[in-house]
């Protein structure tokens, strides 16, 4: 079970020997969309040069519009395969259904978006599985349902979630989302599971990335989930919010400030 009550000490995520949770804390670094094998391998090596940890790049993607770019999808994910052999980085991508999941064994994170945080048969699928998932919470969902959600992957034995809070739909629109601070010390007190932070969908706009980060790190995040993309300007999705690899190094050095990761 999710519930702190069951299971006192914090669960520690191994992902290939990346550990999350239980004070080691992880920077998750890439772009929205992997456009190309060029593209994903440079973010690669240039995130992972500043202290980024764990790969990060969509293949499948939950656009609004069905017009805007869907991901390269199962190329998506061959090209993050081919970035973690050139990095030795492991590699995170969302899912959007559960008729996918053979595409993703060679996957180390899968993400389960905020978009279908309440897909129960996704969750219950993925709860079958022995691979960490990264659970995003959903636009308007609630702590309460957030952890329902995670427990229903949990009942199915696969107990390796990460829990991300990236932002919820408030009145607000000056920024894309509203970061919940609240939630990063409410979900540890009330669940062992890491919480990491998104302050990239968070905040939808570059310059706020890096003093969410801050927020997230004092508020006991174990870890942050940032995009990065070589050419914000072009980027197929997501660039008013992307960091280029030289502020992603400026935004990594305040990190390696506040907190110890390897
Ligand atoms: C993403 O990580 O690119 C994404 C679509 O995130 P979210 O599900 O939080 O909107
Ligand atoms: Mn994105």
């Amino acid at each position: 079970a999710a519930n702190r009550k069951f299971h006192p000490n914090d669960t520690i995520v191994d992902v290939c020997g990346k550990k999350i949770g239980g004070g080691n804390f992880q920077v998750i670094a890439g772009p929205c969309s992997v456009e190309s094998r060029e593209q994903i391998n440079k973010i690669a090596k240039d995130v992972q040069a500043s202290g980024a940890g764990l790969l990060r790049g969509g293949a499948f993607k939950p656009r609004t519009s069905p017009y805007a770019f869907q991901g390269l999808r199962a190329e998506g994910i061959e090209f993050l395969i081919d970035a973690r052999k050139t990095t030795g980085m492991p590699i995170v991508t969302e899912i959007m259904s559960a008729a996918h999941i053979e595409l993703f064994k060679d996957v180390d994170i899968i993400q389960v978006g905020a978009r279908n945080m309440q897909n129960f048969e996704l969750l219950k699928a993925l709860g079958t599985l022995n691979k960490p998932i990264l659970l995003k919470r959903g636009l308007a969902n609630t702590i309460e349902e957030f952890l329902m959600s995670a427990e229903y992957i949990m009942a199915g034995g696969n107990e390796n979630i990460i829990l991300c809070e990236r932002g919820i739909r408030t009145f607000e629109t000056a920024t894309r989302n509203t970061l919940d601070i609240s939630a990063i010390p409410l979900l540890k007190q009330l669940s062992h599971l890491p919480v990491v932070v998104d302050p990239s969908h968070a905040a939808g706009i570059t310059s706020l990335v890096e003093p969410l980060s801050k927020a997230a790190i004092a508020a006991g995040a174990d870890g942050l989930i940032i995009e990065v993309h070589n050419d914000p300007k072009h980027a197929l999705s997501d660039g008013a919010q992307s960091l280029t690899p030289e502020q992603f190094d400026h935004v990594m050095n305040s990190v390696k400030r506040m907190v110890d990761f390897e």
